[in-house]
């Protein structure tokens, strides 16, 4: 079996305790991609140690000198797209064509951090005084420590890590412990393209392990995760009590309302896209339907249909519309949602079991799952399942329609299916979510915009786009006086004052 390292220090290292963990292709039990370190405190000891003397190098380097380093880890991408597509289906599970394009997010947040080596404003603006200057600029931080989930192996990494590079800082990377490899690539290429070896760390492992042993570090100032909101809170926890700065992408319940005058086609295609792609495992997944009455029974209908013809099998076969879920235990909680709606007294219309078939019981396949005739407020529509399970509500208001949609604790993604304009803006206006979609379905970022959500879905800060960047730098301001006399701020010259 293919043993894999860590990459602390400037080299590829096994772990300091000796111990692995295996890592099986979630649509074929027997595949077996290899061992990877079980990483511990005594590891991540090393890399914090090496990750600050590697940070001392790369803050020194011009931003344009490190947008290129981006530049060239986004041809590197391009070269290997389809190897890394293919292993990261193999360990994970969705189709092939999700994974490029995954792998095209990571080329694409490469490609923007690169340009963005030659911007990285500041502000020049007027002082108060004469014969002054005010202006901020933005510094590195240091050590910024990297948790992901196992969804998108490559996108989520490359969101955190190439911004928080470009600006400067070193990095501490513990991939999920379900998507090793496509780490292990990932780093491999940044090393390939450039960057100075110690600014990179790779530590894999658990998170109750490693992940908490690089939360709790205090030679790591900065930490992002991406994960579920429990073990957010958990992170968060740690890094309030040692003040550390923290961006938190967590869960999501994200609905789809489809209004009478929309083009039902297109709604279908996109409930269709977004519940069941990556078997319903992304954060941005619909996992709602809000269907008003007047077309609630023909798309429903036609929904159950095409849902029940989606083939279920290995993403790397052609043909395959479903993958497997990811493990094991992710199987088991969509099967317990499964017994809660039923307990609520929700329809199940489709699916809501493991399927039977050639091959299906030798990897983690679940039938793509509607419950009609879901209230507002029942644990199944409230509750983020993060699995193929669609929960079907009607409505007759947009305000109505509006209140379904506010009315759960997270905020991540919405979409609204109508022609009429002014549900339009209304929704964009009303949805309490970091992301509304008008006509189009609740997953499908871009890289060069803002991501993130509100309420118990983040903390406030977004990845992507521009924003980021103010996450992975420090503000300083410097005032430069050449008068040659002492100028009082809010003392002399002061503004407003009465002749
Ligand atoms: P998870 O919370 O189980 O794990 C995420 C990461 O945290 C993994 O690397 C894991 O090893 C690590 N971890 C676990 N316990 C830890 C601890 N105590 N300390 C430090 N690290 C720890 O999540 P998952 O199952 O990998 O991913 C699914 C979740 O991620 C869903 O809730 C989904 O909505 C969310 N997600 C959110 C976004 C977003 O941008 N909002 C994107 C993708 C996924």
């Amino acid at each position: 079996m293919k043993s894999f390292k860590n990459f602390i220090g400037g080299n590829w290292v096994p772990p300091i305790g000796g111990e692995y963990f295996e890592n099986v292709n979630p649509a074929d039990l027997s595949d077996t991609i290899g061992r990877f370190p079980m990483s511990g405190s005594a590891d991540v000891e090393l890399a914090v140690a090496s990750a600050q003397r590697g940070f001392e190098v790369w803050r020194a380097t011009p931003a344009p000198a490190r947008g290129d380093v981006m530049r060239r880890i986004g041809d590197l991408m391009v070269k290997r797209k389809d190897e890394i597509a293919d292993l990261m289906t193999r360990e994970m599970g969705k189709p092939l064509t999700e994974t490029r394009g995954d792998v095209q997010e990571g080329i694409d947040t490469a490609y923007y951090a690169a340009t963005e080596g030659r911007r990285l404003f500041g502000h020049t603006v007027p002082s108060e005084m004469k014969n002054k200057w005010a202006m901020s600029f933005r510094r590195p931080i240091g050590v910024a420590g990297i948790i992901t989930p196992f969804n998108f192996p490559m996108a989520i990494p490359t969101w955190k890590m190439f911004p928080a590079l470009l600006c400067g800082n070193a990095c501490i990377f513990k991939p999920a412990e379900d998507v090793p490899e496509t780490g292990h690539v990932l780093v491999e290429i940044m090393l390939e393209a450039g960057l100075p070896p110690e600014v990179i760390q790779l530590v894999h492992g658990l998170g109750e392990s490693a992940g908490a042993a690089i939360v709790n570090h205090p030679g790591i100032p900065v930490i992002s995760f991406t994960g579920s909101t429990e073990t957010g809170r958990i992170v968060g926890e740690v890094c309030g009590r040692m003040h550390k700065r923290l961006s938190l992408e967590m869960g999501g319940k994200n609905a789809q309302i489809v209004f009478n005058d929309a083009d039902l086609d297109l709604a279908l295609e996109g409930v269709l896209w977004g519940a069941f792609g990556t078997t319903g495992q992304r954060c941005t997944a619909t996992s709602r339907l809000v269907l008003q009455d007047g077309i609630h029974d023909e798309l429903l209908s036609r929904l159950i249909d095409r849902a029940r013809a989606l083939k279920l099998g290995d993403g790397r076969k052609k043909g395959t519309d479903v993958g497997p879920m990811i493990n094991e235990a992710a199987v088991k909680k969509v099967e317990r949602y499964v017994d809660i709606g039923q307990g609520e007294n929700a329809d199940l219309v489709c699916g809501g079991r493991r399927p039977s078939g050639k091959g299906m019981d030798n990897g983690y396949f679940f039938e793509p799952t509607i419950f009609a005739r879901v209230q507002a407020g029942m644990r199944l529509e409230q509750e983020e399942i993060f699995g193929p399970v669609l929960s079907v509500l009607r409505f007759r208001t947009t305000d109505e329609a509006f209140a379904i949609n506010n009315d759960v604790k997270y905020g991540l993604s919405s979409s609204v299916y109508t022609k009429d304009v002014n549900v339009s803006m209304r929704a964009m206006n009303e949805l309490d979510n970091g992301i509304t979609y008008i006509n189009a379905p609740t997953i499908g970022a871009e890289a060069h915009l803002p991501f993130g959500g509100v309420k118990q879905t983040g903390n406030g800060h977004r990845e992507g786009g521009w924003e980021v960047y103010d996450f992975y730098s420090e503000t300083k301001v410097g005032y430069l006086d050449f008068s040659g006399a002492l100028q009082r701020a809010q003392i002399d010259n002061y503004l407003g004052t009465p002749d």
